[in-house]
């Protein structure tokens, strides 16, 4: 399990513009956002990469994934369309060490995404 700083956000000891929340789940703005919309969502039960999540959490993973597509559908863009990504270690460009999925929208997205 993870103490990282998004478990200070989860445990409200930091400011984030959270955007959902449930029992296993949150997703708030990223800081520096990447795009027009940029939110992460993250599983409360803490896993510092996606290699250390068993496969007793290949459910939570699945409910990270349509949380972020509920959240396009609510926000009205899912037709127009968006990217999530999840980053892997240092190759991977993974800057915080407790899984999340990036959801970025609101514009074209035609580079890459680091
Ligand atoms: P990674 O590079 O690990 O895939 O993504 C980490 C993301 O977390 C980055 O996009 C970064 O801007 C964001 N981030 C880092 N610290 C904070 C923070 O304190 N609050 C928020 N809202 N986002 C953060």
């Amino acid at each position: 399990m993870t103490d990282s700083i998004f478990d200070r956000i989860i445990r409200r000891e930091i400011p984030a513009d959270i955007v959902f929340e449930n029992d296993e789940l949150i997703a708030f703005r990223d800081i520096a956002p990447q795009a027009p919309v940029h939110v992460l969502f993250v599983p409360k039960r803490g896993f510092a990469t996606l290699n250390d999540v068993p496969e007793s959490e290949a459910a939570l993973v699945g409910r990270l994934l349509l949380a972020a597509r509920d959240y396009a559908r609510r926000e009205g863009f899912a037709e127009d369309g968006y990217r999530v990504v999840m980053n892997c270690n240092r190759d991977g460009g993974q800057t915080v060490f407790h899984i999340h999925l990036h959801l970025l929208a609101g514009a074209p997205l035609t580079g890459g995404f680091a």
